[in-house]
């Protein structure tokens, strides 16, 4: 394949990122378009990034760090892959958004319908909360039931019906978790402590006739890496089957991560319904669900549940998309494993010198550290952990030129292009990390 001539990377901008966020902060809420980006549970300021190349992200400052966040995924072949810049240059050439069907959109969706089996229709839509609200929609539209079943640390975007948190009395009502959100939007979202099968079950021997689907991270990353039980997601599965609910997997992070088919490729279970994001739009905004073409069936304009979008299925983000996922080939994968098994070890060697209890936990090949004596499994047990260290943990990385996520309850995320160098220097920060860790004060009330 030839070389697209490519612009030269932009490193240092001559602004400093504390004055960018000040500046900021007079125009965008809080200075930022995403919270986490914020730095809000790690404190400190937010670190302005110009350029990314490879396994590198480049601040305004000139400093370079390796990207231990990926985009939250989508950069699983590392920042400027020559074969996505050439996909998108050679689209953006021929026009960006023509409001019609393209023939991108057809291969992009082939290339999903032919690495996870279960899937055999798929909508394009822009974001992963779009895809989980328009699966959802689809559910229930499908059951004609109202109710949904979602699992407490498990994040499916900010749709509103699933910014609900249990109240007391579990599973009996469910509170909305953000000002904005409306009790009666919270009203028909019954929330469940993740990898508990014993809850699911009572809840559907109780109100099984009302719940149009059970949704959940097909490995969560949202609370940091806590993966399913073995047979969690068999037993939604199956309980989802027993009583006419249809099986939303989320996939929105793991999907073509974990695996070439994600998540689905590596326990098998097949849901009704997968959502996707990240990784399919190699760094653009795009998005799908799909499933089973009975189901799919039911969309407009096949059948009545509408569903839409302006940019659905843009030809740029869908070139960028198509040239990833034909890329994502079993020695990328081989690579975010060796990768994410490495470093993973290393912090866990580097704490245990320390005498830090903490637990390495692994979603696939993202993965996080939690800071308590053992695995965690649900959300309660997250809560409960040491997340103090993780802000000294944090900066200390931070500073030695590694950007983690700049929280403690985010999954780690390696692309194929960590190379060896890009990982020795993880490695080498880890010392000074783990140290600055164990010294870590839980903050005073
Ligand atoms: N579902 C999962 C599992 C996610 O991790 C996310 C985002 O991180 C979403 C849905 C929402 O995706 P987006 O941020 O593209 O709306």
């Amino acid at each position: 394949m030839s070389s697209p001539t490519l612009p030269t990377v932009p490193t240092a901008t001559g602004a400093d990122s504390a004055a960018l966020f000040e500046r900021a902060a007079t125009v965008i809420p809080g200075g930022v378009n995403s919270p986490v980006r914020a730095f809000g549970s790690v404190g400190g300021t937010p670190v302005f990034m110009a350029s990314a190349q490879g396994p590198y992200l480049v601040d305004v400052e000139g400093r370079e760090y390796v990207d231990l966040i990926c985009s939250w995924g989508p950069m699983i072949l590392g920042h400027r892959h020559p074969a996505v810049l050439e996909a998108v240059t050679a689209a953006l050439s021929a026009g960006t958004s023509f409001g019609t069907a393209t023939e991108g959109e057809i291969a992009l969706a082939e290339e999903i319908v032919a690495r996870v089996a279960p899937v055999e229709k798929v909508r394009l839509v822009t974001s992963g909360t779009e895809a989980t609200m328009s699966a959802i929609r689809l559910a229930r539209g499908f059951t004609g039931r109202s109710k949904i079943v979602k699992f407490a640390g498990c994040y499916h975007g900010h749709v509103d019906a699933l910014l609900a948190a249990a109240g007391s009395g579990l599973a009996t009502f469910t509170l909305p978790d953000t000002p904005g959100v409306t009790g009666a939007q919270a009203a028909d979202t019954l929330v469940l402590p993740y990898n508990d099968l014993a809850a699911v079950e009572r809840v559907f021997a109780e109100q099984g006739s009302e719940i149009a689907c059970v949704i959940t991270e097909a490995a969560p990353g949202n609370m940091g890496a806590v993966p399913p039980l073995p047979g969690f997601n068999a037993g939604l599965k199956e309980l989802c089957r027993r009583h006419g609910a249809l099986f939303i997997s989320d996939e929105v992070m793991t999907g073509f991560r974990a695996d070439r088919a994600g998540w689905y490729g590596r326990d098998g279970v097949a849901a009704d319904l997968f959502t996707y994001g990240k990784v399919m739009g190699g760094g653009f905004p795009a998005a799908a669900f799909g499933g089973r073409a009975d189901v799919m069936a039911h969309l407009a304009p096949a059948g009545p549940v509408y569903q839409a979008g302006t940019l659905a299925g843009n030809p740029v983000a869908t070139a960028a998309g198509l040239a990833t996922l034909r890329h994502c080939t079993d020695e990328v994968y081989e690579r975010l494993g060796t990768v994410s098994d490495t470093i993973g070890a290393e912090v866990s060697k580097a704490l245990g010198a320390e005498g830090v209890p903490h637990s390495l936990q692994y979603s696939g090949t993202m993965f996080s550290v939690f800071f308590s004596e053992r695995t965690v499994t649900d959300y309660d047990q997250v809560r409960a952990t040491e997340a103090f260290r993780y802000r000294a943990f944090f900066h200390e990385m931070l500073r030695q030129g590694v950007y983690l996520p700049p929280s403690p309850f985010e999954a780690w995320f390696v692309s194929a292009a960590h190379d060896d160098r890009a990982v020795d220097r993880v490695v080498a920060a880890l010392p000074r990390a783990a140290k600055a860790a164990a010294r870590a004060v839980p903050p005073t009330a």
